[in-house]
């Protein structure tokens, strides 16, 4: 059989996908880091390792995204267990976490939602940077709620617990300093869930079933019985929803309402406070 090196491997993946996508996937294909491609770029291949890096170049042409082939894909600095049952966590979504540290005070116990959990990424990166915060995940979807735990274990986080719900139902009573979510903020109908990565992704993590709007404006609607007297809600949105959300959280009475860009520029949370009475 022929023969082929990490520099040959990556020069005839070329013809099909990314030099990016190619490196990582070599890099998982050979149990490797960035820096040994480079180093090692005349090793040779053996037979089980082209063959691994050739089927994953297929899938990847194919469509399939990285995040999925590998099972990898890193999110405020922490590395997350991924499959096709939860969304792929995206680089704009750390504004949200972001946001929910700069409000969390690092020394009270503050108890914390987060609806439409997925991974646990945002739950999880929170929980890292606020071990003292009693945090609840919530998601609809079971095997969602599994790669979530996985996530949690690798991740040696303690302060979350994994509740499978639709929304708000299973809390009646219990109240949050804060709730977040990223939840589906897709039309249904919407043509980009036809195309890239967004095809391969859990559908019910994308889009409403109706409107685009539907999830966020049931969460907003329900969120401040569910929140202690001076209580936040931030969500995630897309990019043409900042003024409609801002609009609905002051409809329901949320004060200090605002919205905040993400790094590329685009309105990507709102968020607000309720007020002492
Ligand atoms: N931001 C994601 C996308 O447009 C969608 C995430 C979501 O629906 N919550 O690809």
């Amino acid at each position: 059989m022929q023969q082929i090196t990490i520099r040959d491997a990556l020069q005839q993946s070329s013809r099909d996908i990314d030099d990016i996508d190619a490196r990582i996937l070599l890099q998982y294909a050979l149990d490797v880091s960035h820096a040994h491609l480079i180093a090692h770029a005349e090793q040779v291949l053996d037979s089980k390792q082209a063959q691994s890096f050739r089927l994953l170049t297929t899938r990847r042409a194919r469509g399939e995204p990285v995040a999925y082939l590998t099972g990898k894909r890193e999110f405020y600095s922490l590395g997350f267990t991924v499959t096709p049952a939860v969304l792929i966590p995206r680089p704009e979504t750390e504004l949200l976490v972001d946001m929910a540290l700069a409000l969390i005070p690092p020394d009270l116990p503050w108890k914390i939602l987060d609806l439409g959990t997925g991974s646990g990424a945002i739950a999880l990166a929170i929980a890292k940077h606020r071990p003292l915060t009693d945090i609840s995940a919530v998601d609809f979807s079971a095997n969602a709620l599994t790669v979530a735990k996985t996530n949690a274990c690798e991740l040696g986080v303690k302060n979350v617990r994994f509740i499978e719900a639709d929304w708000f139902d299973g809390f009646n009573g219990e109240i949050f300093n804060l709730i977040v979510s990223n939840p589906p903020y897709i039309a249904d109908g919407d043509p980009h869930l036809t195309r890239g990565d967004l095809r391969f992704e859990p559908r019910m993590a994308l889009a409403a079933e109706g409107e685009a709007l539907d999830c966020i404006r049931s969460i907003i609607a329900a969120a401040p019985t569910h929140l202690v007297e001076d209580g936040a809600l931030l969500l995630e949105h897309g990019y043409d929803q900042a003024e409609a959300c801002r609009r609905l959280l002051s409809e329901a009475g949320f004060k200090r309402v605002f919205s905040r860009p993400d790094l590329a520029g685009i309105m990507r949370v709102s968020g607000g406070a309720l007020d002492i009475a």
